[in-house]
């Protein structure tokens, strides 16, 4: 073995088990307790180790640029408003290092497969695709990134947009997206991006039903366009925050028509709550779907980052635990085994969203392997665990340090280092 982890406390199927793991170049050749073998080795002290979490939907292209933006009323039209001017002075080196400043954060976080949205329409033309393209190669030693090519500011009403997207397509974008509400026909959105997405094989990835009353949702035409398709199991909706409006009668018969059809839901936390509510000034509904009731429903569902640093989203260190956590608080989640269910969501679930079929800890898979401060699921989203180190296809990626501390009667070397290091 070119090395073997003893001791990772890992979810085998759904059950906890401390195991070694051997790798042998960049996958993983064996899985068992005391493991006999050769190799260096890497010990996780019984700790969780999970496959990498997985981001199903940020986007890279407009983050970080919050020095550029002003931020009076949070809405959804003051932060496309706002971007759409910032974004006429971008370039192909400043979307570059934006989005590395981000994509670094999420890998030393433990993130190891990506879907980022990028925005295609004729005034940025092909720049932010290009740059985001080249991120993604020259990190591709720490994370897969695929692309998602969507158009934020309209469609049907901005001529040009749609040869840019099937040039996205054409090229290796994987994803396509829309934005509908941003559209002034927005079926006339949906039924396009479905007959690109057929055209070209590609996933879909939308952005949908971010608004504050239940008028205009767009979700149960999804399901239907998705079922006439045949598209099942290869379309995500983001946001869906009209659902949180509904009562349970409705928001049950949506929760079975997603299942039945085929269409994932993510759950964009951060923003979400920073997006919605904006026209109340009391009892401020807080705009989060609820997964736990998807998920018994049999909807796959992903917890995801979104935005980090701009309009829509002024807050972000692209931690997907700290997300999950935050999504468990404000959705009451408490039960372990639905504290757990929010691990799933950035890790098995969220490969399942996104259709990676080498996702997983086992024999023959890529090693890719993050190691959490956690001794389990639920308690890794309760503690908001951070991680240790990460192996991505075989090669550390990242490590981070355990704070350290310094009680009285055990100071050594170390200790008068980090006095010194406070009264300078
Ligand atoms: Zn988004």
């Amino acid at each position: 073995m070119d090395l073997i982890i003893r001791n990772a406390c890992t979810l085998q199927g759904s059950e906890l088990r401390v195991v070694d793991i051997g790798i042998g170049g960049t996958t993983i050749a064996a899985i068992s307790p005391a493991l006999q073998a050769d190799g260096g080795e890497l010990d996780a002290e019984g700790r969780l180790v999970i496959p990498g979490m997985i981001e199903t939907h940020i986007h890279l292209d407009k983050t970080c640029i919050l020095d550029r933006c002003r931020i009076e009323e949070g809405t959804v039209a003051e932060a496309v408003r706002e971007t759409a001017v910032a974004k006429r002075n971008f370039t192909s080196e400043d979307i570059y290092a934006r989005g590395k400043r981000t994509l670094e954060r999420c890998i030393e976080h433990g993130t190891m497969r990506m879907r980022t949205h990028v925005e295609l329409d004729p005034g940025i033309g092909m720049i932010g695709f290009e740059a985001i393209s080249q991120l993604a190669r020259d990190h591709a030693w720490a994370i897969d990134v695929e692309l998602c090519v969507f158009p934020q500011e309209g469609l049907t009403n901005n001529p040009g947009t749609e040869a840019l997207l099937i040039e996205g397509l054409r090229r290796d974008a994987r994803a396509i997206g829309a934005a509908p509400y941003f559209d002034s026909d927005p079926r006339g959105q949906i039924d396009r991006i479905f007959a690109i997405a057929r055209d070209f094989d590609a996933e879909i990835d939308m952005h949908l039903d971010l608004a504050e009353t239940i008028q205009g949702m767009q979700i149960e035409y999804v399901c239907r366009k998705t079922e006439e398709f045949g598209w099942g199991g290869r379309v995500a909706v983001g946001h869906a925050t009209q659902m949180s409006l509904l009562p349970p009668d409705r928001f049950g018969a949506i929760a079975a028509q997603l299942a039945s059809a085929g269409v994932a839901v993510t759950i964009l936390p951060s923003t979400d709550l920073h997006l919605m509510g904006r026209s109340h000034d009391h009892a401020v509904p807080r705009g989060v779907v609820p997964a736990e009731p998807l998920r018994k429903a049999g909807v796959t569902c992903s917890i995801s980052t979104n935005n980090v640093l701009n309009p829509f989203t002024p807050y972000g260190d692209g931690s997907l635990i700290r997300m999950a956590n935050l999504y468990a608080n404000v959705c009451h989640v408490s039960r372990p085994s639905d504290l757990a269910g929010c691990l799933d969501m950035i890790t098995g679930a969220a490969a399942r969203l996104m259709r990676l079929e080498d996702y997983g800890i086992a024999v023959g898979g890529p090693a890719d392997l993050v190691c959490l401060d956690a001794s389990n699921p639920t308690d890794a989203v309760a503690t908001l665990a951070q991680p240790l180190w990460g192996l991505k296809r075989g090669r550390m990626s990242f490590t981070r340090s355990r704070p350290q501390l310094y009680p009285p009667g055990n100071q050594g070397r170390v200790d008068s280092l980090a006095r010194s290091q406070i009264s300078d």
